[in-house]
């Protein structure tokens, strides 16, 4: 890849950014808060309001903290005494089976304050509806001056000319047409990626995988009903699924109060195009086990059955990430978190590319790491989808007398196992790692086995800096750098100078901070750790005597 700009054209911006979804809009935030000039292509004129994923984990969360808006995506969605748990029942006005137990927003503040092994962390998960979260993020990265957003505008091509990018744009109306000068460009637009397509890589795995649930062509409805808590006969919960042998479904509530996201999965006789709003309803009822006229507020069919992974995630000037390469079925929900992480993962390493103190290591790298992130978080994506969607209901499960009740209790075993298993995944969120990184500098220990419901705070490199509360109650992700840290940590700090001068001699951005407690030095096992503005450990030890080659290594300059 060429650096320079042997044209010495004019640029119009640094990054574009096509799409302006979680990822999009995510990394425009990474790249607008580091003042990077990024122009965010959006061919939607104004945003889906349409609720599709239901479910922000905790890391994404952490990473909300870190820029400054987890309480705004706190606040979204449900009100803030509203509980989150997961019920099943057999139809939504008959037999609860099973039931998983969560806090609502306001308790989950509080009681990650009072918990320690998986799930030490500076926020818990929020359970809130992507149009909600989009509206912050639009608003969040619309207010960086770097950044601007551009709905109504399509990415019609985009050229890697070397030295830099050229993106074809045009208005959606057609009336407009320009060609944007850049650094690099980012295709975040989604499962049909068109950047993808003109890469000419493919999404590579499994697709169509059926079920009896949740493999297969599903149909969405976005309602409204005023009466429908009242007439459910069972307490409140944030997801709400139904098992019987006819019409087996989930529904999210989406603002605690009248509105509601109901999924089914369509038998082999029913076509998305020729359902009427007649027949939709009768489908909602069918679930709900009784008479409840409810609003149609919008429609949309999905598929369930892709575990899919691109076999590329870059090519020169141009990268992928979110949706573009990775497709999900979305047992777990997983598809928009980890296409959070693919920005936050990107967002510093452009920076420093285009800052000058990232090397060619460093962008290549991106790659690595999120492509193992995206196999392994759809894999565990299947293994939810197969435990819940591969279930056959008993013949018996709604049947009055002890053959129903039987039916029943197994039933609610399995779901009562399965909802923890699917729901309660801190491996998953918090256990992520890139070992084998060319920008890691191992230790020679070993991480913790990758299980999804148990997470093993460990600062072995490559993984997420464990958490903790610092004594004044501050997070400890609160006292890092926005970019790189050198946590110092224990009673007696080590000597900071070699990496403070390594870094100055770099160029390297870097913040020395102080974990004096002796839990810290604990936790980290080592007396100074080196941490990248994504919050991963790139480098621990006792000693900075090779700050310069580790720090050369970690931004990719070896
Ligand atoms: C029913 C359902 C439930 C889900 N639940 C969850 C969940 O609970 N948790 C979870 O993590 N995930 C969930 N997901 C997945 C989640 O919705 C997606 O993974 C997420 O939206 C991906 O974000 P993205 O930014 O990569 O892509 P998208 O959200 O698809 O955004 C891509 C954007 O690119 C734009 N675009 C496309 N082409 C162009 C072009 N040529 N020019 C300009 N713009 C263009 C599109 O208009 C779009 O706005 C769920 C999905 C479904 C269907």
């Amino acid at each position: 890849m060429e650096t320079g700009n042997p044209q010495n054209e004019r640029r119009d911006c640094a990054v574009v950014i096509v799409g302006a979804g979680p990822c999009g809009l995510m990394l425009a935030i990474e790249l607008g808060r580091r003042g990077i000039s990024t122009v965010v292509l959006e061919e939607r004129a104004a945003p889906s309001r349409f609720p599709s994923a239901n479910a922000t984990q905790a890391r994404t969360m952490e990473h909300y903290r870190r820029l400054g808006f987890a309480e705004k995506v706190r606040a979204q969605g449900l009100p803030p005494d509203y509980p989150t748990d997961i019920a099943y029942f057999t139809r939504y006005t008959r037999h609860e089976l099973a039931r998983f137990s969560l806090p609502s927003s306001r308790e989950a503040r509080m009681i990650v304050r009072t918990l320690s092994g998986s799930w030490s962390a500076a926020e818990l998960p929020h359970r809130v509806s992507q149009i909600f979260v989009e509206d912050v993020l639009r608003a969040e990265a619309g207010a960086l001056a770097p950044v601007k957003l551009l709905p109504g505008w399509r990415m019609r091509a985009v050229r890697d000319v070397g030295y830099g990018v050229e993106v074809d744009a045009e208005r959606s109306d057609g009336r407009q047409f320009v060609v944007l000068r850049a650094g690099f460009a980012v295709g975040a637009d989604g499962g049909g990626s068109p950047t993808r397509k003109s890469l000419g890589y493919n999404l590579m795995g499994e697709r169509g995988a059926e079920r009896d649930f949740m493999g297969g062509r599903m149909f969405a409805i976005h309602l409204r009903s005023a009466r429908l808590y009242d007439a459910m006969p069972h307490p409140r919960a944030w997801m709400y699924w139904t098992v019987n042998r006819d019409r087996r479904a989930f529904m999210a509530s989406v603002n605690g109060r009248d509105e509601f996201t109901f999924h089914t999965q369509l038998n082999r006789d029913e076509h998305p195009n020729q359902i009427s709003d007649a027949q939709a309803r009768a489908m909602f009822q069918q679930a709900f086990g009784a008479r409840l006229d409810v609003e149609i507020i919008g429609r949309s069919t999905w598929t369930a059955g892709y575990t899919l992974v691109a076999e590329k995630f870059q090519r020169g000037r141009v990268f992928l990430g979110g949706d573009a390469v990775h497709l999900f079925t979305p047992a777990g929900g997983l598809g928009y978190n980890t296409a959070v992480e693919d920005a936050v993962n990107l967002g510093w390493k452009l920076a420093a590319a285009l800052k000058g103190w990232g090397g060619a290591a460093l962008l290549g790298s991106y790659e690595f790491e999120r492509q193992a992130i995206a196999r392994r978080n759809t894999a565990y994506a299947r293994g939810f989808a197969d435990s819940l969607g591969l279930f056959v209901p008993p013949a018996e499960l709604e049947d009055d007398g002890p053959a129903g009740e039987a039916a029943r209790k197994l039933t609610g075993d399995h779901f009562n196992y399965h909802a923890r298993f699917e729901f309660n995944i801190p491996g998953i969120t918090f256990g992520g790692r890139y070992d084998g990184s060319p920008v890691i500098v191992s230790d020679g220990t070993a991480p913790p086995k990758d299980v999804p419901n148990e997470y093993v705070p460990t600062a072995c490199p490559g993984g997420r800096a464990p958490h903790l509360w610092l004594g004044d109650d501050r997070s400890l992700y609160d006292a890092l750098g926005f970019e790189f840290t050198l946590l110092r940590l224990g009673a007696r700090p080590a000597d900071a100078a070699p990496f403070e001068a390594a870094a100055q001699a770099l160029k390297i951005p870097l913040a020395t901070v102080d974990a004096a407690d002796a839990e810290a030095r604990d936790l980290y096992d080592a007396d100074l750790a080196l941490i990248r503005p994504d919050q991963i450990v790139a480098w621990r030890g006792n000693s900075a005597d090779d700050a310069k080659a580790v720090l050369r290594r970690a931004v990719g300059r070896e």
